[in-house]
């Protein structure tokens, strides 16, 4: 659904919270309500209560974010792209880059007719661009990059007919055009998370997720270099860069994968690895999910760690790097047990070896079938 035109776009300046009023918070739900969330009659004057704060929690878990139900910037950045439906406005490649569902859907559609757009990340960037003007002279047309109604209707044309190919044939697709060098020689991004202003969770004993995912991130590098690899850590052991500065390096790097390091964290009894990749309800990348089910099996398998699974997230980092991205978290810092691991070395180094491992038959497998596609 279209929004209004002349709509504030921009977002505000504070944190909106519950028991807020106001037309901030009016906005807000109207967002919301647009999207199809229900909020109770009384709370629409602008009033931030229960039901409110129930919307927004809903509308986070489905958009893949930090669900808390505080409207910070990343969630109005969220209520913001989640208003666009294809069609509303014209998309071409500009900068900043557009974002919203719209370029997702366009990215989608690409995607389903074998253009390759990557990553269904919602952001119109020069992957995207490529694609559309790609599919542009293929159908004929002047190959000028700008989605305006023509293309659309082009696109529409072409899917209706044929259903196109597989998610399974995508997947390949993307996963050759990406991955084909294999780890020796290859660029690895390693974020290492958090940072001294913002340290993350921290153990019973005192130990700080910063401090620990810097030693793991150095323990990794050690293990890719050694296999011959050019692993590259985005932050230093004193510096928190934000978020855009960590995706913007490991873009800037060419990196062939991007992997962050952090902990878990929740009750003390909570234990076990977990790996994410970049997903939200309607998408994910199939080459993300794959690098992250590798890494996670290699750690179960490898070290003896409960298997805490993969799960689709679209926190910036997974998100807004452009190569096969996830983020592991090997264990939990707030489990006694599992926090004296993560003091000792030994313990680290077999970490860092699993995820080496991973990363490696992640981009060997890529390899091996690159080299089995007939050619032409
Ligand atoms: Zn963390």
């Amino acid at each position: 659904m279209a929004l209004p035109t002349g709509r504030a776009q921009t977002a505000p300046v504070r944190i909106i919270r519950p028991g807020d009023r106001g037309p901030e918070v009016d906005d807000v739900q109207q967002r919301l309500t647009s999207l199809g969330f229900r909020i109770d009659a009384y709370e629409l004057d602008g009033w931030f209560g229960p039901s409110t704060e129930s919307a927004v929690c809903q509308f986070q878990r489905r958009r893949g974010i930090p669900s808390d139900g505080l409207v910070g910037p990343d969630t109005w950045g969220n209520l913001v792209e989640a208003g666009y439906s294809l069609g509303d406005r014209t998309l071409y490649l500009r900068y900043p880059p557009s974002r919203g569902d719209d370029v997702a859907a366009l990215q989608g559609a690409l995607n389903a007719l074998g253009f390759e757009a990557g990553k269904e990340d919602g952001i119109f960037g020069e992957r995207t661009d490529r694609a559309v003007r790609e599919f542009q002279r293929n159908v004929g047309r002047e190959a000028d990059g700008i989605v305006g109604p023509e293309t659309l209707a082009d696109i529409q044309r072409l899917r209706r007919p044929a259903p196109g190919p597989s998610r399974a044939l995508v997947r390949e697709a993307e996963a050759l055009h990406t991955m084909r060098a294999p780890l020796v020689g290859a660029v690895i991004a390693i974020d290492p998370g958090h940072g001294p202003e913002e340290p993350g969770a921290s153990g019973p004993g005192g130990t700080v997720e910063a401090e620990a995912a810097y030693r793991l991130a150095t323990a990794l590098a050690d293990e890719l270099a050694a296999r011959g690899a050019k692993p590259a850590l985005l932050r230093e052991a004193d510096s928190d860069p934000p978020a855009s500065a960590r995706t913007k390096l490991a873009n800037e790097l060419g990196a062939a994968v991007c992997v962050a390091v952090h902990t878990n964290h929740g009750d003390p009894t909570a234990e076990g690895a977990t790996c994410f990749y970049f997903g939200t309800e309607g998408t994910h990348s199939p080459a993300g999910m794959r690098l992250a089910e590798l890494i996670l099996a290699s750690l179960t398998s490898g070290l003896d760690l409960v298997d805490g699974r993969i799960h689709p997230l679209a926190i910036a980092i997974l998100r807004e790097t452009r190569m096969p991205a996830v983020q592991v978290e090997p264990c939990f810092i707030t489990n006694p047990h599992e926090e004296r691991l993560l003091r000792d070395d030994g313990f680290l180094h077999r970490v860092a070896a699993a995820i080496a491992e991973g990363i490696a038959r992640f981009l060997g497998a890529t390899q091996q079938r690159a080299e089995e596609r007939p050619a032409g």
